[in-house]
């Protein structure tokens, strides 16, 4: 038997995800994360929940009392919503829901790489659409690819940019296209910007959030979307029965009532010392998110100087991208140990 020659053809060509991250850091700043966690009252309530769960019987199949909570903070209906492993996995569902092979799902360049990934696990043709000359969509590009596609995704605020497109040309990329458009929206508390007021009138929109970064619960994996009745019915026929587990049911129960305000605001002023600071020698993109992307003058070198110090960070090689790096906003203490790095000149 010829594992290989098995595989379908469009996964031949991948590897395994692998974010090529260091293991022995002191700092932890290369995946957009909260550095802070959280909150000590909010898990021991947390663990309080869990130590009542059965843990011999399933979870809630429709995860009804956290849909609940949801609906309610975003004036939606919980048939609206639907649950996945992290934002990852309603990525992963999207497209298999509504690709056929071949099938075209646009994708602007540079962005969230899995995207990319999960059009091609699932048979799908990814098309990429190059940013122009600012890190913003190409309007007239993305349109025209979008013609016969099934999907077009964007991250807003977008990743590794860290800035938010122009809200028009999101717009009129909505109003324009004659396929489902994904807004991203994994960042949006950072960026107090969301397109959830316009879902009303647009039934072709998608918007997907997560609770890995304001909520600080990356390791407990769990995203949503929010869609039209219709868009959520199709995506529940190839969910995985019992795709939340309990204990991620009860964390984000326990999270929801919660105000992510106080923590977002002291990233987002420690982001904008860092952006002030670290422009004063190197091009730094205008971020909205909770991480920035900085232009250095050696991309490698500066990745092991980064992880010589003890701090891991994400740094990006080949065309366009070469010698950007990505550093997440953590704590006081960590930043200043990456701005020290960056002073020094890498
Ligand atoms: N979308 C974007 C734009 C992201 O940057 C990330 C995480 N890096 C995700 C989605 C995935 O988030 P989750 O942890 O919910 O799978």
């Amino acid at each position: 038997m010829n594992i290989e020659k098995m595989q379908r053809s469009s996964v031949k060509g991948l590897k395994p995800y692998d974010p090529g991250l260091l293991k022995n850091y002191r700092y932890k700043l290369d995946a957009n994360e909260n550095g802070y966690d959280v909150p000590a009252a909010a898990k021991k309530e947390i663990l309080r929940r869990i130590a009542k769960i059965d843990f011999n019987r399933y979870p809630d199949p429709g995860c009804s009392a956290l849909k609940e909570l949801i609906a309610g903070k975003n004036g939606v209906k919980p048939s609206n919503i639907v649950m996945g492993n992290g934002s990852d996995e309603i990525i992963h569902y999207l497209i298999q829901a509504f690709t056929n092979t071949g099938d075209r799902v646009v994708i602007p360049d540079p962005t969230f790489e899995v995207y990319r990934i999960l059009a091609l696990a699932n048979g799908a043709k990814p098309v990429m659409v190059p940013l122009d000359e600012k890190f913003d969509l190409d309007e007239r590009a993305v349109l025209k690819a979008s013609k016969g596609a099934k999907l077009i995704f964007i991250a807003y605020p977008n990743n590794p940019t860290g800035n938010c497109f122009s809200e028009d040309r999101i717009r009129r990329i909505i109003k324009g296209a004659s396929c489902l458009v994904v807004l991203d929206e994994a960042y949006f508390q950072f960026s107090g910007r969301s397109f959830l007021p316009e879902l009303r009138e647009n039934k072709n929109l998608i918007i997907l959030r997560t609770f890995s970064k304001a909520y600080s619960m990356a390791a407990l994996r769990l995203g949503y979307l929010i869609a039209d009745e219709k868009i959520a019915t199709v995506i529940n026929k190839v969910r995985l029965p019992y795709n939340i587990n309990a204990l991620s049911q009860a964390g984000a129960g326990v999270m929801m009532k919660l105000s992510t305000d106080r923590i977002t605001g002291i990233i987002l002023r420690e982001k904008e010392m860092m952006y002030r600071l670290i422009t004063e020698t190197y091009p730094v993109v205008r971020s909205n998110a909770n991480f920035l992307f900085i232009r250095v003058k050696d991309g490698k070198k500066a990745k092991k100087i980064f992880e010589k110090n003890g701090i891991s960070i994400r740094i990006f090689t080949g065309g366009r991208l070469d010698n950007y790096i990505r550093l997440s906003i953590g704590t006081p203490q960590e930043n200043r140990a990456a701005l020290k790095i960056l002073k020094r000149g890498v």
